[in-house]
């Protein structure tokens, strides 16, 4: 899969995604092969827009539950093999370039809101620049890599449905509360419906 490709599923391309990118690559390099249905979980410490390079090259997607998202505010993705729990932990080390004084300064202005034509082409020029950077960054510079093992976290279930009482829609079992005893959804049980 070609960056075009993620970028295509993202919308736009940036470093955030370029990065994505170049995790997922070495962790189907790592792990050997993306995942059809639950093979290979990948647990996230941030939700940024590699996240998304990660759902989209690897197959470990938020729908199918093989995506576990730990809000961290960390450039670290485990990637864990099933049944066998061989794990691959790589931590995002990279460094951007320096920015000039010229580009700081578009920065500040573009983060209050410019959108001038001077502007737009700085920082356009700028996320260039760090795109291409990343992409042609060795996974040394790039990554810390550790292979390690752990349990697997258990396989996506399905619940059964019950229907709240009060709004009449249906929700998962496990989700589902008690209210004046009756069955609720979060929604109705939390909220005055
Ligand atoms: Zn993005
Ligand atoms: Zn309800």
């Amino acid at each position: 899969m070609s960056f075009d490709d993620v970028v295509s599923f993202h919308g736009h391309a940036c470093p955030g995604l370029a990065i994505g990118y170049r995790v997922s690559d070495k962790a189907l390099r790592e792990m050997g092969g993306r995942a059809e249905d639950e093979e290979l979980v990948a647990v996230v410490e941030n939700n940024s827009c590699a996240v998304d390079a990660v759902q989209v090259m690897t197959g470990c997607t938020f729908g199918k539950g093989n995506l576990i998202f730990r809000d961290y505010g960390k450039q670290v993705y485990t990637f864990i093999r099933r049944p066998s729990g061989d794990a691959v932990r790589i931590a995002v080390n990279w460094v951007s370039p320096d920015e000039t004084d010229e580009e700081k300064e578009a920065w500040r202005k573009f983060s209050s809101g410019e959108r001038s034509d001077d502007v737009m082409r700085i920082v356009h020029a700028r996320k260039a620049r760090k795109i291409k950077a990343i992409m042609d960054a060795t996974d040394e510079e790039l990554f810390e890599i550790k292979r390690l093992r752990v349990d697997p976290p258990r396989e996506a279930r399905v619940y059964p449905s019950l229907r709240c009482e009060f709004c009449g829609e249906k929700v998962m079992e496990p989700r589902a509360r008690v209210r004046e005893g009756k069955v609720a959804c979060i929604p109705c049980a939390e909220g005055e419906a």
